[in-house]
Formats: C-alpha cells, structure tokens, sequence
C-alpha cells in the first residue's frame, strides 16, 4: 500500500513517522505526478487558506477534487474536506466551522473518546467544529459531546491532531477502511 502525505504546509514529517511505525510506504506529494499509484492521501493541518492556494498553483486541487483517493484530512485538511463559506473539496458532508475554539492561544489539549470508549490525548491547534453532519457521515471520535471525527466512505475527517501524540490509533482505523472497502480506481 502507498500513502501520500501532501507536503505543500503543516505537519508532514510526524505523519510520515506514525504511517511507517505502521509498516506503511509513505511518500511526499508536491506535484501531480505524486499522485499516481497512491492507495490513499493525507491532508495534513496547516492553514486552509495557504493549502487551498498551494493545491491551486500546483494544479493538484482539480486532480485531487476529481478523483475518489481516499482522504485522511487533519484539522485543516478536515476544512478541505468538508464544507464552509470557503470553496473545499466538500467531499464529506459535514458543515465546518474555521477556528471555532478561537486564536492560537486557545489552542488546547483534552481527552477525547473512540467508538468502542477508549480515549485518546486530542491536541487541538486553533481547531475547527464540525457543526452538522450529513447523508453518509459517521462520526468515530467526541470530545464531551461534541463530534471531533468522522468517516464518510474513506474519507476522514479530524478536526484534531493524532500526528502530534505517539498514537497510531486513529491512521490504523484510516488504513484499515481503505483496506476494507473495494478499490474503486
Ligand atoms: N485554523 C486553521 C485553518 O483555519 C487550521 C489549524 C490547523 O490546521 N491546525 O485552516
């Protein structure tokens, strides 16, 4: 299986770590020829704004729109993922709320809780709220009772950052969605 971790901003090295901690063959992706052959693409946090950008001039943003890749996006990957005011790959039908919790120093780190009640530390870096949950969309991670995580298909969506803590719970769910469910491209 090769995974992409798109490396145009934000946190790519840690993700790259969980994945091979996980045997998994991780490449960078910068360019559309990255692309090829991948099983599956992270969109890592950053700044939405500047990813939507970079993926524009890179001509990746129409490639990646267009094909079924399966997607893990974080925090601002998860925006790109879902839907708000600003043009996104809406490839999940969630309403995303941009910096929801407020300014960089209201960035914080709380427990959170997995489908089957085991928890997991959240870090949550001027996070966004996923506020509405639509046709297909089910929700895998809660903080109180808010919903952090979702699967639509195999696309997912985090509105935390599991790259940060040693923990490779949620890339595994990830993997073993895209392994699960029949390749479609
Ligand atoms: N606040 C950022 C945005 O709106 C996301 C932050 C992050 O990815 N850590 O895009």
């Amino acid at each position: 299986m090769n995974i992409g971790v798109l490396a145009l901003q934000g946190a790519v090295s840690e993700h790259k770590i969980i994945m091979r901690q996980l045997d998994i063959n991780i490449i960078e992706v910068r360019e559309n020829k990255d692309i090829n052959r991948l099983d599956g693409l992270i969109m890592p946090g950053g700044e939405s704004t500047t990813l939507r950008k970079l993926l524009k001039n890179s001509e990746m943003w129409d490639l990646i729109k267009n094909s079924e890749l399966p997607i893990m996006g974080t925090c601002a990957g998860a925006i790109l993922l879902g839907k708000c005011k600003d043009e996104t790959f809406a490839k999940i039908d969630i309403e995303i709320d941009r910096n929801y919790y407020g300014r960089q120093r209201d960035s914080f780190e709380t427990k959170i809780t997995l489908e089957n009640n085991e928890s997991f530390d959240g870090v949550f870096i001027r996070a966004p709220a996923i506020k509405k949950l639509g046709n297909g969309v089910k929700p895998i991670a809660w903080k109180n009772k808010e919903i952090v995580g979702c699967t639509s298909g195999k696309n997912m969506a985090l509105t935390f950052h599991p790259e940060l803590t040693n923990d490779t719970r949620f890339h595994k769910i990830w993997i073993n969605l895209i392994e699960n469910t029949a390749k479609t491209f």
